[in-house]
This record gives structure tokens, sequence and C-alpha cells, in this order.
């Protein structure tokens, strides 16, 4: 009997990938033809097929291995989130961030996708600007939100980690808004400018021997013999073992169906600001602010060194089953955007954002990824819960060793988490889950 796996669905996106938008242009690595042959195969090149594909390096130096990916490098939700890379516990779906497990160990385990993270910096000359150890802060713009900052302070506390409170003085001079009441201080976050990092680690694995393929979506993989066929629509490749990096498209190989959230964000991006504008606007040139409510907005300052002189703002959220948004969902969520934007700086009111995008990200009920072996010689590093800056790194990395045949503190984490809960059959999900959303979203409307 043939096993194969066929790709039901390929990413869409909706909006530009507005982080390597900013960056000098850069040229694709060529997309796969013809027939080739290779030990590994990694399908999907974000933040946990690089991460794979660079562990296989350290791993089997000797291995030839394949990468492939949809689209260019950072098109997908790489290159469309917001970069902080947070190695302490941020559980999305509790109250204040604290996390419900382990937080000690999850926190060594960011620790070391943040060390991994570094060593690629080191060795492919990555810019510093694309890995920026700022720390961030979790800003608070009610007194709910201040109350949850304690809460996570307290419980950041009990962890023997570090945070450091700020008042509004202090933020409005970091920011140059006076949105803020507090805000929490966190050293320990590296700031990404996340397209200029994947796009800058795919570099260095191609000089360092990974055959990078872009613009290359795999349809289907299949066993064959003692290994496996992979297939896009013009060529294969003859592999031992294949990694299966594609985050939320796990479920389109027909894996863990029903158990994924399909969740989009959105984000947006100013154009360049001018001299008159960075004036008005005062504060730091490089910032990262999280909300303390997670369903809050996120905001960003970067400078020229990361793309520009530019603030991001990322809020709203919507669950699409089918892996696509809607055009009204983004512009619901540009709207919301421009007046989050407008209240956190009148100075720059209504000034017209340049980039508006959504991007997927995959979540399950129950916080757990998914790295494991999925069939004979096919390994998955899979499902990030929204934090695949870290999260991401780290089931590469575990997918890799699990190929390898290696053990370590992340296989054994991750291997032991339980399976992805069931959920709600559709459309009650997306109506389900769209609704709680919704109303959390109102609820952290000022944060
Ligand atoms: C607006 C926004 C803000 C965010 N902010 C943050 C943040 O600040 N910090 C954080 O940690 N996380 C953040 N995230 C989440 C983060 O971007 C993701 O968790 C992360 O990108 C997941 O990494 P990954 O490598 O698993 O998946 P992806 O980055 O999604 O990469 C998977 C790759 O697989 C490829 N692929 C899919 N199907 C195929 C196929 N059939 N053939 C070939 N290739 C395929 C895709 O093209 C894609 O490049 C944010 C996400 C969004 C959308």
């Amino acid at each position: 009997m043939t096993t194969t796996f066929r790709a039901r669905r390929l990413p869409v996106h909706r909006g530009p990938a507005a982080w390597s938008a900013i960056l000098p242009p850069r040229t694709p690595a060529p997309p796969l033809e013809g027939t080739q042959t290779a030990d590994f195969t990694v399908i999907g090149a974000g933040f946990a097929g690089l991460s794979a594909a660079r562990r296989l390096r350290q791993l089997v130096p000797e291995a030839r291995t394949a990468l492939l990916d949809a689209s260019t490098i950072a098109t997908g939700a790489a290159g469309r989130n917001s970069g902080f890379m947070i190695d302490l516990p941020h559980e999305l779906t509790s109250e204040d961030y604290a996390g419900s497990g382990d937080d000690r160990t999850v926190i060594a385990l960011n620790r070391a996708a943040q060390a991994f993270a570094a060593g690629a910096v080191d060795d492919y000359a990555i810019p510093p600007a694309y890995f920026d150890r700022a720390g961030k802060i979790n800003g608070a713009a009610s007194a709910a939100a201040h109350a949850h900052n304690l809460s996570y302070a307290a419980h950041l506390e009990s962890l023997g980690q570090g945070s450091e409170m700020l008042d509004a003085q202090a933020m409005a001079e970091i920011t140059g808004s006076r949105h803020y009441l507090s805000g929490l201080y966190n050293p320990g976050t590296v700031m990404l400018q996340p397209a200029g990092y994947v796009q800058s680690l795919a570099d260095g694995l191609r000089r360092d021997g990974v055959a990078l393929f872009e613009n290359s979506p795999v349809i289907a993989f299949s066993r064959e013999g003692s290994g496996w066929t992979v297939r896009t629509a013009n060529g294969t490749i003859r592999t031992e073992k294949v990694i299966l990096t594609v985050n939320g498209h796990l479920e389109s190989f027909g894996v863990e169906r029903g158990r994924l959230m399909q969740l989009f964000l959105f984000a947006t991006m100013t154009p360049e600001l001018d001299a008159e504008a960075l004036h008005k606007l005062g504060g730091q040139h490089r910032w990262g602010i999280t909300p303390s409510d997670p369903m809050g907005t996120t905001l960003r300052r970067i400078d020229t060194a990361q793309g520009g002189n530019r603030i991001i703002t990322r809020t709203c959220a919507v669950l699409r089953s089918g892996m696509e948004t809607r055009a009204t969902d983004l512009a619901r969520a540009a709207r919301t955007m421009q007046a989050k934007f407008d209240s956190r700086f009148p100075q720059l009111a209504g000034m017209k954002m340049e980039h508006t995008w959504a991007g997927h990200l995959c979540l399950t009920m129950n916080g757990v990824s998914h790295m494991r072996e999925i069939a004979d010689g096919v390994f998955s590093g899979c499902v990030q819960n929204g934090l695949g800056t870290a999260r991401g790194t780290l089931t590469g990395m575990g997918g890799a060793e699990l190929a390898c045949g290696v053990t370590s503190a992340i296989t054994d984490h991750f291997t032991a988490e339980p399976q992805a809960k069931t959920l709600p059959p559709r459309p009650f999900r997306d109506l389900g889950a769209n609704t709680v959303l919704r109303w959390k979203e109102w609820r952290a409307r000022s944060d």
C-alpha cells in the first residue's frame, strides 16, 4: 500500500509581507525543477523549517538537506509577525500571560531557542539590528491592565525572573505616547526584524550547503521503497526522511484534522517618518510594547537599521478554518488599527499607513505543539501557538533531532505533550470562536 500525504490547501496571503518590503531587495533561490535526491527534505521555510535545516547541519554535516517553501522566504507568517522573540511564559489564552504548565522549563527552552538563533547570527553574520536583545515592555492603559501587570510581575518573581515596573512618565519618555499608565519591562525578549532574520538565516544556510528551493509549493509526498518522494509542480526529490514544518498547513496534509485553530492576526506599518513627524513623536528610536491583556494592541517602533523609522501596530484576530481571510476582515482590522494608532499618538493622528496585512498562526485548545514522527521517516515541527519565533525555532530543532534519532530536553518536552484537543465542528467552531474573540477584543479595547 502506498502512503501519500497530499496538500489539500496551499498558503494564501492577504496584504504585503511588509517586513521584507522595507528591506533591500533579495534574490530568491530558484524553484525546484527536475529530479533531485537528498537525505533529509524539510517542507516549509519559516522559523521552524530554517531551524530544522540548521540543526541538521550541526548534527549530520555530511548529509544532503533540501529545504522548500511555497513562497519566497519571509512571505508567510515568518515575515508578517511583530518580531518579539520572548523568553518568558506568554500564554495567549491566559488573562495575564502566566503559563499553566512548567514555566521554568518553558523559560529554559525559550532561552535555548534564543541561544540557537544567536549562534546563527554569529555564524552567518546576520546584522545585529535584526536580532536586538533590547527587551520588551508590557504596556498597561487601564487600572485592570495595571493589575494584570502586577500579577504577572509577582508570577515572574516567584520564578526568580527580574522585571521592572515603569510609570506613566517613563512610558511617555520611551514611546512618545501618553496612553500608558504603566509598563512592565522584561529584559530577556529579543526584538527581531523578522524578515531580515529569516532571510539572512536562509541565505546563510544556502552558503552552508543546504539546497534551498523557493516558490516551490509541495503538492504531495509519498512512500516509495525505503524512502519518500516529494513532489512540486515541476520537480521531485527522492529523500530518506521528511520534516514537515508548515505550521497550520499540517492540517492541509491531512494531519490533526479538526484539532487546529487557524487564526489570523492583522498589522499595519506607517510610512518612513519624516523629520517633522519624528520631532512630534519624540521618545526613543526602538521599543516594543506587548499589551498587558493578551487581546490588546502590540506596538513597535523601529529605526533605519531595521527598515526605516516606522511604527507597527498589531491588533484584531479572526478564526478562519478555511485558512483564508476575507477582504472585509482586513478592512475592519485596518479601521480598528488606525483608531488605535490615532488614540495612542494624537500628535500623528490621521497618518495614512503604508502597509496593512494579515498573517496566519496556528493554536490548539490545550496549547500543545505537534512535534513527533507522523509516519515512518516523516517528522513534524508544527503548531506554535502564536509564539513561533521561539517555539518555531524549538519545534524545528526538535523535529530535526527526532529525524536523526537524537533526544534532548526539546524532544523530551514536546513528545511528552498530549494530543491537541478536538475542536467543535464547522461552522460552529468559527462562529463561536469569532464571537469570543470580538468580546475579548472589546474588553481589551484600551489596552
Ligand atoms: C501579525 C502577527 C504577529 C505575530 N507576532 C509574533 C511575535 O511577536 N512573536 C512570536 O513569537 N510570534 C508571533 N507571531 C506568530 C509567528 O509568526 C508564527 O508563530 C511563526 O511564524 C510560526 O513559524 P513556523 O515556521 O512554524 O510557521 P510559518 O512561519 O508559518 O512557516 C511555515 C512555512 O511553510 C510554508 N508552507 C506551507 N505549506 C507549504 C507547502 N505545501 N509547500 C511548501 N511550503 C509550505 C509556508 O509558505 C511558510 O513559509 C505573529 C503572527 C502574526 C500573523
